[in-house]
């Protein structure tokens, strides 16, 4: 097999998890799985907060507070011992930093030598291979200099040639360009773009910017300490990863399934293989319904949530939620098309507003350290009512009698303050209006029941 096939990067399960076991409990990382094969350029994307760092240091053997486990170029880091360690801080991985991390007392040339000082390497054979990083990266005129005396982007270059010089396979950059207006971003990007495909150095990067992702191979989407989406830039991918992968897939697939039939064979011994597939049917079923029933994809649908989520909470407006429904995925987007982004974005703020509505004239009051929500009396929220009734009445082009609409309203009413539980309230509704009810078929009765549930959702706690 090429050495090329096997990963140079492997998680299991890795997790990091902050004051474990305190009401402070924070999952910066959640069973994350991946696999990075050598020559990759991978970038791990999302918005600030959502574990990026976490996991590049996970990777690098910086963050020790982890579970599952870290597999380096085959070994296991938590096996490593602390000299094996330093080693591979020292010439495994190369790492950038957005603070660019330069030693301020100390020249250009030094700072890019640290490492080989780290490895003993004696000064004129260093100094010959900093010069050689220097002109290449075009700052061979300031080696003498320090730092800060440099711009943002030279300060960069610097740090890119610190993370070469030892020669690691693997380079790290942590918002390399976080830091530097955009032509300087631009060049310190080709330089990492061109030491991946012309050096064949694996390249983890982290960014929260959209702009650059394009340079990379396999790009995972993270969200709350989890990878919710791997985009492959196929055209980029190394060829034989590709291969290579397509088996691995396979074979993690069949595992899978495998694993699912040995749990079932053990819990229920002497099955024959008709009676295990009965066994099987209520989860295929499910997978099956869910496959039908929804034309999104997970990820799609948190990224949905993570809009409406902005809306609730006041950050956007009606159009802008809908822009960004619209909006591609790969650009933050839900990517859905712009006629369903606009039937969503109108059933959600019509929600908003009957939600309003109702809002108005809550009571919220404490009691005994629990809040309480009521309403007060029919007759000073009358009109609200009235607009909520019209709201689910009028859609549907029905014509109520106004008695129909008397017990209509009255039945809104006791559900709002709790009189009437879902079931009462939708019996309410259902029930033939020679019994008293208001006389709905089931289906127009369940809709309505359903929409008066959303409603009680929003309202609760809402200011
Ligand atoms: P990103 O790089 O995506 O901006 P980080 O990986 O830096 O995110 O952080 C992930 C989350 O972990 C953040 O919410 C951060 O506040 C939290 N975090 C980082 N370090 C600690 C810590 N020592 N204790 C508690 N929470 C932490």
């Amino acid at each position: 097999m090429p050495q090329s096939s096997q990963p140079i990067i492997k998680t299991e399960n890795l997790s990091v998890v902050y004051n474990k076991g305190t009401t402070n409990e924070f999952w910066a990382l959640r069973d994350i799985n991946i696999a990075i094969y050598p020559k990759e350029y991978i970038i791990f994307f999302g918005p600030s907060g959502c574990g990026k760092s976490t996991l590049l240091n996970g990777i690098s053997g910086l963050e020790t507070n982890i579970s599952g486990k870290v597999i380096v170029g085959g070994k296991e880091l938590s096996g490593l011992s602390e000299d094996e360690i330093s080693d591979f801080h020292r010439s495994g991985v190369g790492m950038i930093f957005q603070q660019y991390n330069l030693i301020s007392s100390l020249s250009v040339l030094d700072n890019i030598a640290l490492p080989q000082i780290f490895l003993g390497v004696g000064k004129k054979e260093r100094t010959q291979k900093v010069k050689i990083l220097l002109e290449r990266f075009g700052i061979l005129e300031q080696a003498q200099k320090i730092p800060t005396e440099l711009s943002g982007g030279q300060q960069q270059r610097i740090g890119v040639a610190r993370s070469l010089v030892n020669d690691p396979k693997i380079l790290l950059a942590d918002e390399p360009i976080g830091n530097l207006d955009s032509v300087s971003a631009v060049n310190v990007m080709d330089i990492l773009r061109k030491l991946n495909v012309e050096e064949g150095k694996t390249l983890i990067l982290v960014t929260h910017n959209p702009e650059y992702l394009f340079y990379a191979n396999r790009i995972f989407y993270m969200k709350d300490g989890e990878i919710v989406r791997e985009v492959v830039n196929k055209e980029l991918r190394p060829k034989e990863v590709v291969k290579e992968e397509a088996v691995e897939k396979k074979e993690s697939t069949e595992e899978k399934l495998s694993k699912e039939f040995q749990v079932l064979l053990r819990s229920f011994p002497g099955l024959s293989p008709m009676q295990l597939n009965m066994l099987l049917i209520p989860f295929k079923s499910k997978m099956l319904v869910n496959y039908v029933l929804s034309p999104y994809e997970v990820d799609e649908i948190s990224r949905m949530e993570q809009i409406v989520s902005d809306r609730l909470n006041g950050r956007t407006d009606r159009d802008e939620m809908k822009t960004k429904l619209d909006r591609d995925y790969s650009k933050g987007g839900a990517g859905l098309n712009s006629r369903t982004a606009e039937r969503i974005a109108n059933i959600i703020e019509d929600f908003l507003n009957k939600t309003k509505l109702v809002n108005e004239k809550k009571i919220t009051r404490e009691s005994g350290g629990k809040i309480k929500e009521n309403y007060p009396d029919f007759s000073s929220i009358w009109s609200q009512i009235t607009e909520l009734r019209r709201g689910f009445i009028d859609p549907m082009h029905k014509i109520l009698s106004d008695r129909q609409i008397m017990r209509l309203e009255s039945a809104i009413y006791s559900r709002l303050t709790g009189d009437l539980n879902k079931d009462a309230f939708n019996e309410a509704l259902d029930r033939s209006f020679s019994k008293g009810g208001v006389g709905f078929n089931k289906a127009t009765a369940k809709k309505i029941t359903n929409d008066m549930e959303m409603i009680l959702l929003l309202v609760y706690g809402a200011k």
